[in-house]
């Protein structure tokens, strides 16, 4: 039965680029549909930017220019990043369009018919000079709990407390810097803790498969906690829809963004033909909508989304996958260390990004668990299986069939050799496609590392197959013609299965592929198990795909080094950025032109926050041979080491170093010296006169701590 599915992955914010952690998802998002379509399935894969919100306002604002400018310019720079790795939407629209405009209004509009939307005064904190309510993320001040300073509303970075921005010591604006004051304004809220919705959202999160089992289980902690009322409306100004029949109020960016997906198909099923309102409305049971989302998102799509469609009348989610955040050689991506890499600076280096989605895909599985690109791994990886491996096996055969048969197959023998036994070319061949079920099964299951485990195992025994019969041998031997044309055409008829079950990830070299087989046709699924005829002609060998080095992976990497990160806070930064998408949140803009040109003596707190200082504890001191001043410390950073050579060497003795605590600049870019690389740099007084004095912290401070 052909199925129809309509598949989305989240859509990115339009103030930023696509990196190699939103990728994961585009990528698992995009294999998983090819293999779809090439099973014959009507398949829709859309997406969009996301447009709106507070953050988008405020940086076009900076820029001086219009926030339609802004995301024009950031669609662009997705579109093309998204196309250059192999992902291939079906359409990739905005949210800041008709489409989605007309539906979050009929959405909205059909929840309030629905008795499910109530207003209710909230107080908020407003800020008096740029006249506007600010967002959790735009307030900043001193912790309550450890009175940290300079803490953004909804979290200590310090302490690790949670709590609301009206909880704040002395809070003030990061837009403006003034004091912010409180006021209130009338709020729309979707009512989630409605006995109807809670109703719904048991039965629906709970019974059946349309979430995974780790997410069932979190949401069941979420039903403990209680189910709170949702605010939808953000006040003016505000980058968005306005809400109907309500001046001034505009849809919080959250509202919208999903409701985004529907906008962009209806875009796509306008143009294309498509019957929109069977797709999107309950009834039709072979139609499946089907989430790939980050699992940072899971209460947006498992909670308040399908909610507002079972209410509004529209179709629910069949499935939402979500999947875990990437780390870069075990650790965060780190725009100090270069694993902060966009995906433009991928392309930009001539990386191939096929290299990627295989390595993505023989990462990931079907759970919420993180996956890692360790980057020794992946050079390993891609230049033994996908080089050394598939690759190869087209290498070794096709030279000899087009030049000793002018291109021409042989017929492969499928008679039995005795009564059970079947020829060895024979053999082979329903090997490689009884394993269709086992891959299938694995793709439709999104079990891609177990996918390329199997086909990598299959890869192996047609090159053994090939190591066997030695064709470099047989074509010096007479009267072994016919032999090495039958050993050639197996081993390509073989990479033509291989190449059916790698489609969906290497999409580029299987055309390639397509290209020099000579097909008709585009490799669909079943044609794993339809071999090419004999007399078949294919084209010469032209070089499928290349190795990786590890320099072109260093010099990736110092691309994107940053030297001081661009937001106040780097960690919050990056984990911010590394989000799959969606997030209002951003970092806080900076200083006002303003309020620099009063102070132009002085640095701001922002500016003294970019210097992430840290207790440090000196696990060892080591002269450096050949160095006069210096002295090699590994430093403790409370579980993270660093080694950082300082010039302190006329001042102390190693071995009296060693166990005491300092203080060091943690997030100083790495200087390559010659006795190594320096990852920091510690902190030590000097005056006039001789002596250097390293920085000591009061007892009880503890390696990782923070100093400010
Ligand atoms: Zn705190």
């Amino acid at each position: 039965m052909q199925r129809k599915i309509l598949v989305t992955s989240a859509l990115p914010y339009a103030n930023g680029s696509i990196h190699l952690g939103h990728l994961v998802e585009y990528i698992q998002t995009d294999i998983w549909v090819r293999f779809q379509k090439m099973r014959g399935h009507e398949c829709h894969y859309v997406c969009a930017d996301d447009t709106h919100g507070t953050a988008i306002m405020l940086r076009a604002e900076k820029e001086g220019i219009a926030p339609e400018t802004l995301i024009a310019r950031v669609l662009e720079e997705h579109t093309r990043d998204f196309a250059g790795f192999h992902v291939d939407f079906d359409n990739y629209h905005t949210t800041h369009s008709p489409e989605t405009r007309a539906l979050s209004e009929d959405i909205y509009l059909r929840l309030r018919e629905r008795g499910l939307i109530e207003v209710r005064s909230v107080e908020q904190f407003f800020d008096p000079v740029k006249a506007m309510f600010l967002p959790d993320r735009f307030i900043k001040g001193e912790c309550p709990n450890c009175h940290a300073r300079d803490q953004y509303g909804d979290n200590c970075e310090a302490c690790g407390t949670t709590y609301s921005p009206t909880d704040l010591i002395n809070p003030y604006s990061a837009v403006s810097g003034a004091a912010p004051v409180r006021k209130a304004s009338d709020h729309y809220f979707f009512k989630l803790s409605h006995p109807d919705c809670r109703r719904f959202l048991e039965q629906w999160t709970q019974q059946g498969d349309q979430l995974q089992e780790e997410a069932r289980n979190k949401i069941r902690e979420w039903f403990d906690q209680g189910l709170n009322d949702w605010d939808i409306s953000r006040d003016a100004p505000y980058f968005g829809f306005e809400i109907p029949g309500a001046p001034g109020k505009y849809f919080y960016v959250w509202l919208d963004a999903p409701i985004g997906y529907l906008g962009s198909f209806r875009n796509l099923a306008t143009r294309c033909d498509i019957d929109f309102e069977r797709w999107v409305r309950p009834g039709d049971d072979a139609v499946e909508m089907v989430h790939f989302i980050g699992k940072d998102i899971l209460y947006f799509h498992a909670l308040f989304w399908p909610a507002m469609l079972e209410f509004a009348g529209y179709r629910t989610p069949r499935h939402v996958f979500a999947h875990g955040f990437l780390t870069v050689d075990g650790a965060k991506m780190s725009k100090s260390r270069g694993t902060f890499i966009t995906a433009g600076s991928y392309l930009k280096q001539g990386l191939n990004p096929e290299w990627l989605r295989y390595y993505y895909a023989a990462k990931l599985g079907p759970t919420m668990e993180d996956i890692d690109l360790n980057l020794d791994d992946f050079v390993a990886r891609v230049n033994s299986d996908l080089v050394g491996k598939y690759v190869n096996i087209a290498s070794r055969c096709a030279n000899f069939i087009v030049k000793r048969f002018e291109g021409c197959l042989a017929r492969i023998d499928w008679d039995l050799v005795d009564a059970t036994t079947v020829s060895r070319e024979a053999g082979l061949l329903m090997t490689l496609t009884g394993s269709e079920e086992a891959l299938r099964t694995a793709y439709e299951g999104r079990e891609f590392s177990r996918a390329v485990r199997e086909m990598m195992r299959l890869t192996d025994l047609v090159n053994q197959y090939i190591d066997e019969f030695k064709p470099w041998e047989l074509a010096r031997q007479a009267g072994q013609d016919e032999r090495l044309h039958m050993v050639c055409s197996a081993g390509l008829q073989a990479f033509r299965v291989l190449s059916v079950y790698l489609k969906p990830i290497l999409p580029a070299v299987v055309a390639r592929v397509e290209a020099f087989l000579g097909l008709a046709q585009p490799l669909r699924w079943d044609d794993h198990g339809k071999p090419l005829p004999a007399g078949h002609r294919i084209n010469p060998y032209e070089h499928l795909m290349t190795r990786v080095e590890r320099k072109q992976i260093d010099a990736l990497v110092d691309a994107n080094k940053e030297s001081l990160p661009a937001a106040p806070s780097p960690q919050r930064h990056a984990q911010h950025q590394e989000r799959q998408v969606n997030q209002q949140a951003s970092p806080a803009p900076q200083a006002t032109p303003a309020a620099e040109g009063s102070q132009a003596a002085y640095i701001t707190i922002d500016d003294f926050g970019k210097v992430d200082l840290r207790v440090a504890r000196i696990v060892d001191a080591q002269h450096v041979e050949g160095a006069d001043k210096l002295l090699r410390l590994q430093l403790d950073l409370g579980g993270e080491m660093r080694q950082v050579f300082a010039g302190i060497k006329s001042a102390y003795d190693p071995e009296k170093l060693k166990g005491r605590l300092t203080v060091m600049v943690a997030n100083l870019q790495p200087r390559k010296m010659r006795f190594g690389e320096s990852q920091g740099m510690v902190l030590a007084a000097s005056g006039e006169g001789p002596g250097i004095f390293l920085l000591d912290p009061d007892d009880g401070a503890q390696p990782g701590m923070r100093v400010k």
